[in-house]
């Protein structure tokens, strides 16, 4: 079900919907990096860059990295990109052949397995729970690894789950990357948003893990600029080096002007990160509270801002039918389960709802979610 579309529709023919379905932050973008962006345009900052990106925003990339994580990227090994979506697209294209196999986690955030079966890759599932906390385990690793096996997508905070790797589990995954010769493609767009004492730790940064690591990450969602299409890639030099081919055939470079207002963006003090991850907080423990009180059973999320629920009480068929029900019977759009599942029946009984919204939202959705009846 296509419910961002669903949605409009609905709210085309005068329904009041509150919209739990895309992941697009409420929050306004800090002022900082919107005068740096009407400070370039203003400046006539408008022309081609060279293809990576200015060498400032790939600086403050490589600096914001080594400054939160001890790395040492060389600027040449930082990719500015149009997203992280593109990046990702990019990443795969480069590293996956006709045939190749690439492992991924499951539940997943939608697009992996089209991308990786548009670069004519074969997705490996790798089936996680939520009774384990969704941790993957090395002898599951294992017996997805075959010769073909060219990297493991690891994505730190998820969506849809929230979980958040720790570094133990990260270490036993590293340990079998390099014993079969896998890279990991870690999609880290979520790293600021973190719960409680959660700690992010990009795989790039454990022993023997750089030269085998593609990191991408975004300014969207850390930024509140999903429509600005901004992201990076850090990979070591024969991987970004190719990277950079591809991002120079398919787009030439991001934006000029969004260039200069990353390098304002990541420039930005570790208030502005903590003040984000405190914000989304409330709004999680507020969004659970509502939740749990009209008869969902929550997965707490550990980071990223999404919850995602077991909807088993409410007796329907299957999450598409209950959706349809919560979009025109109780006013509220939420994403169905099996979206992030490609098995059959997965997800069927799980709806996600995203929590990157105004309080007066929440406050919304809280009364509409008082008409549903557990049975
Ligand atoms: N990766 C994950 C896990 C996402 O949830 C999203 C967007 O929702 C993206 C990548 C895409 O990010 P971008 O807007 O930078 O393309």
């Amino acid at each position: 079900m296509a419910v961002a579309a669903e949605a409009a529709k609905l709210r085309a023919q005068g329904a009041n919907l509150v919209d739990f379905g895309a992941g697009e932050p409420h929050f306004p973008t800090p002022h900082h990096i919107k005068d740096a962006a009407i400070a370039a345009i203003e400046a006539n900052f408008t022309r081609y860059t060279v293809v990576p990106g200015i060498p400032d925003v790939r600086k403050a990339i490589v600096e914001r990295h080594a400054a939160d994580f001890g790395s040492d990227y060389a600027i040449d090994e930082a990719i500015f990109t149009t997203g992280g979506k593109l990046a990702l697209f990019n990443a795969i294209q480069v590293l996956v052949d006709h045939g190749d196999e690439v492992i991924l986690p499951v539940p997943y955030w939608v697009s992996f397995k089209d991308i990786i079966q548009y670069a004519g890759g074969k997705v490996v599932l790798l089936e996680t729970r939520e009774a384990e906390n969704f941790r993957i385990t090395a002898d599951a690793i294992e017996k997805a690894i075959t010769p073909r096996t060219k990297a493991i997508i690891l994505n730190s905070p998820n969506n849809p789950t929230g979980k958040v790797f720790t570094r133990p589990e990260l270490e036993q995954i590293a340990a079998l990357c390099q014993e079969f010769d896998v890279l990991a493609i870690t999609d880290e767009i979520y790293e600021h948003i973190l719960y409680e004492d959660e700690v992010h730790v990009p795989i790039a940064s454990l022993p023997g893990m750089r030269e085998r690591s593609i990191l991408v990450n975004s300014m969207s969602k850390t930024y509140s600029v999903t429509g600005w299409r901004v992201g990076w890639v850090l990979a070591p030099p024969d991987l970004s080096n190719s990277i950079r081919k591809v991002h120079d055939f398919l787009t030439v470079g991001a934006a000029s002007p969004l260039q200069a207002a990353g390098v304002v963006a990541l420039g930005l003090s570790d208030e502005y990160y903590q003040g984000l991850a405190r914000e989304y907080r409330k709004r999680r423990d507020h969004i659970i509270n509502s939740l749990e009180s009209s008869g969902f059973r929550c997965f707490r999320p550990h980071g990223a801002y999404y919850v995602m629920t077991d909807v088993s009480a409410f007796g329907f068929a299957d999450d598409l039918a209950f959706v349809r029900h919560l979009m025109d019977d109780v006013g509220v759009a939420a994403v169905p389960g099996s979206s992030f599942y490609a098995q059959e029946c997965g997800g069927s009984q799980q709806v996600r709802f995203c929590f990157c919204k105004k309080y007066e939202t929440l406050e919304s959705a809280r009364n509409h979610l008082a008409k549903l009846n557990a049975r």
